[in-house]
């Protein structure tokens, strides 16, 4: 099956990357968002994003304005109906992903394809709250989507294998380079890195380090890109909340446990970047 058109749920930090990618691989991309604020708020980090690209001469002007004319906004689920691929990449809670997935079946043509970008909550679930679960699958994009290599695909205990097909297929056809997960908590990469993010966490609340020598400690002691309170400051401290909870939730295990600290710059609003405070400050 040959995928043209494609629909994005949700166009916060994950699905204004998602959107920016498909649309600039030549797909036309019609992208939804709760209201026009929001839409409009997520629009205008796409085209900031690609004119950083332009003045660095990574992006050409024509390519920029091409990607920008595959983009469509929405705030009406219901112009998804023509969708072969639609990408979920809504807020990370569970009865939230169930009524969308239950909604876009019912829209969606019978062909079409759905996926979710959950950071770790169980796909089948979602797969379950429609009439298609054999074309149900994860695709687990990476923060920032169009700088990042790795696209994680879930495959659920129902994905068919044609369907799994055509997500890789998609998905290098982005450029991206493939890994196929389980559908587990976590999947690879959150399962592995998030108990060492929060265990930087642990060690600023336990104070035995500044911010800034933890994250100096693991960029220069680890050759890390950026440090791990950095990094949860780019990917969302509610995001990661919500991840690292239901892993918690589902494996029991310590090591997810949130911690206390993230907890209160959760209730605080200090969620990162996008609020303008979190581990660090930033000029809105
Ligand atoms: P975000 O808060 O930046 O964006 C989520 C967006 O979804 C918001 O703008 C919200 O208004 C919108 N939304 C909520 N309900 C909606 C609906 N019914 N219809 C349309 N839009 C709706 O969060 P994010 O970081 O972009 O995360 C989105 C998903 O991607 C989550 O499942 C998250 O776990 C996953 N994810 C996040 C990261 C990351 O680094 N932030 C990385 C990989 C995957």
């Amino acid at each position: 099956m040959e995928i043209k058109k494609v629909g994005v749920v949700g166009c916060g930090v994950m699905g204004s990357g998602i959107t920016q990618v498909c649309a600039q691989s030549g797909y036309q991309v019609i992208v939804s968002e709760i209201n026009d604020e929001a839409l409009n708020k997520g629009l205008a980090s796409i085209n900031s994003f690609l004119t950083k690209g332009v003045e660095r001469g990574k992006v050409s002007q024509p390519e920029k304005d091409a990607t920008l004319a595959n983009i469509k906004g929405t705030t009406d689920i219901k112009d998804f109906n023509d969708r072969d691929l639609i990408i979920e990449a809504a807020t990370e809670n569970m009865d939230l992903k169930k009524k969308l997935f239950a909604e876009l079946d019912k829209i969606c043509p019978e062909h079409t394809i759905l996926a979710t970008n959950t950071s770790c909550l169980s796909v089948i679930d979602m797969a379950m709250a429609t009439s298609r679960p054999e074309k149900v699958l994860g695709m687990h994009f990476f923060n920032p989507v169009p700088l990042m290599k790795l696209l994680e695909i879930v495959k659920a205990i129902a994905t068919s294998d044609e369907t799994l097909e055509v997500g890789k297929s998609f998905g290098e056809s982005l450029g991206k380079t493939i890994v196929i997960a389980r559908d587990t908590p976590g999947f690879i990469v959150n399962r592995i890195q998030l108990p060492f993010r929060l265990d930087a966490i642990r060690m600023l609340e336990a104070g035995i380090a500044t911010r800034e020598d933890i994250d100096t400690a693991l960029t220069l002691g680890l050759a890390h890109p950026m440090g791990q309170l950095a990094l949860q400051d780019l990917v969302g401290l509610d995001v990661t909340y919500a991840v690292t909870s239901a892993i918690y939730e589902e494996t029991k295990d310590a090591k997810f446990a949130p911690p206390n600290l993230m907890k209160k710059m959760v209730a605080a609003g200090w969620l990162g970047r996008k609020t303008g405070k979190g581990f660090y400050e930033y000029e809105k």
